[in-house]
């Protein structure tokens, strides 16, 4: 049952109180130099529109790259497009001189990699092992993403299944010599598994278009059904990520479907994505509840809330194709949204478990707060490397947190990174607003 307004607005001030312990708990900024070149960048790109266009184009040739060099080759140039911009002024103390254009452009492009490594946890799953193992014995979960692109070929969508195969069985056999951690083992709903992955359905299948979802479940099915299998035998979680909107009824159908296959019904554990900033996202979560109460699972069905990270794509396609934006376009509506969808989570177990994803303060005290307030289990999730003083500071609270971290190569990496940048860049991030000093009531202001 939904709280009433009266019942919601007094949450506020637990809302106020979680978020400022969380504040105080979050570990000082780090002042290395290579934290310093990654806050001149991040700084850079806040104040310079065109280096941000250069860095949009950036993602576009990415998949044209053919290794870290060409890659840098094509940031490089890209950046030195940005000429007259304010980066260029920027470059020298960026890079510790008087430079030439081109010169910054390379520096920018190795600080972009040396930032892609802080984001991207190991080459492989077995790179990836040790950090994912210290995390573990910190007290923080992790779900691990194969980076890689959209696929294009048959041959790509397995190679990326078997990727995710064997992250499985390499993170499986190695957790089980990790030590105990009862909070991030089981919740009241019973245990929890040690390994999580995060999937991709566009990388499982190169049939993915709006035009034909019949095609793209088709094409994914197969390979999705087997990782099922994989996840089910190892003891693993399988998570499905939500692209953009145009593929969400096609990812929805194949993952619904297939978990209501009776092989499925006693595991893997497994879970889908729901994008707040979705204007028809309460009906979304309408339709995944019904599903969930009508297909009691031994794991319960988990749903990962986010606000959605296609919110510029999804804007740009409506108004090139006239249509109304899927989207809502003013922030506080999202984020009012978010809020909404969070108790109606909490609120919709024992069929569901929540996972309340996001970077914004706001967001996770009422998040906590309304869980606290219902008694009831949630697990709070970051990205790794953007939500890091966040985890620590969850950690340190005694809340089960888990951070998305990527795996794969520099140049994949690279292209994530930058997206990630994009969206933290952006005028309405939460991101910025916290690094650039807005105060902490503001921050924690109802939306
Ligand atoms: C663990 C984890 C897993 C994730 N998995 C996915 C996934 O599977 N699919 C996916 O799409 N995203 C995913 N994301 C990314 C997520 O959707 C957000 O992009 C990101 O977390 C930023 O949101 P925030 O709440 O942290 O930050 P905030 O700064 O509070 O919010 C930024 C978000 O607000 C929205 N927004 C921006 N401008 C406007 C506007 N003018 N009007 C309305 N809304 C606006 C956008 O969604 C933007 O990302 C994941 C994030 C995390 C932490």
């Amino acid at each position: 049952m939904l709280m009433d307004v009266d019942a919601t607005q007094s949450l506020e001030p637990a809302i106020a109180t979680i978020g400022r312990e969380l504040v105080a708990a979050m570990p000082a900024a780090r002042h290395t130099p290579r934290a310093a070149i990654e806050r001149r960048i991040m700084g850079a790109m806040v104040d310079d529109a065109e280096l941000r266009a250069a860095v949009f184009r950036f993602v576009d040739v990415r998949p044209a790259c053919a290794d870290p060099g060409d890659l840098a080759r094509h940031l490089s140039e890209l950046l030195s497009e940005a000429e007259d911009s304010p980066l260029a002024r920027r470059g020298a103390a960026l890079a510790g001189g008087a430079l030439t254009k081109r010169p910054v452009a390379h520096a920018a492009a190795a600080g972009v990699k040396q930032m892609a490594q802080r984001f991207i946890i190991g080459a492989d799953a077995a790179d990836a092992l040790p950090a994912v193992e210290r995390m573990w014995r910190e007290g923080v979960a992790t779900t691990i993403d194969l980076l890689g692109e959209a696929t294009v070929t048959e041959a790509e969508a397995d190679s990326y299944a078997d990727r995710c195969e064997l992250a499985l069985r390499t993170l499986h056999e190695a957790s089980l010599q990790w030590p105990a951690r009862p909070l991030l083992e089981a919740d009241r709903a019973g245990g929890i598994p040690r390994v999580n992955l995060s999937v991709k359905v566009s990388a499982l299948t190169p049939l993915l278009r709006s035009n034909a979802p019949e095609r793209g479940i088709v094409g994914a099915q197969a390979r999705l059904r087997h990782l099922l299998r994989v996840a089910r035998e190892t003891g693993a979680h399988l998570h499905v990520d939500m692209e953009s909107f145009d593929t969400r009824e096609a990812v929805t159908e194949l993952t619904l479907g297939l978990l209501s296959e009776p092989e499925f019904a006693d595991g893997p554990s497994a879970g889908i994505v729901l994008q707040a900033y979705l204007t028809e996202s309460p009906e979304h979560l309408d339709r995944l509840l019904d599903w969930a109460r009508t297909h009691p699972r031994t794991h319960p069905f988990t749903i990962r809330l986010v606000k959605g990270a296609y919110w510029d794509h999804e804007t740009v396609e409506a108004v090139q194709h006239g249509w109304s934006s899927p989207v809502f376009t003013e922030r506080r509506a999202c984020d009012r949204n978010f809020e909404e969808l969070t108790r109606r989570l909490v609120d919709a177990r024992p069929a569901v478990r929540a996972a309340i994803a996001s970077h914004n303060l706001r967001s996770i005290a009422h998040a906590a707060a309304y869980a606290d307030a219902r008694g009831a289990d949630i697990e709070l999730q970051v990205l790794r490397g953007l939500g890091d003083e966040t985890q620590a500071a969850l950690l340190s609270a005694g809340r089960r947190v888990r951070a998305y971290c990527p795996i794969g190569d520099l140049v994949a990496g690279m292209a994530y990174l930058v997206r990630r940048l994009l969206e933290n860049t952006s005028n309405d991030s939460f991101l910025r607003a916290q690094a650039e000093g807005v105060d902490l009531t503001t921050l924690l202001e109802q939306p």
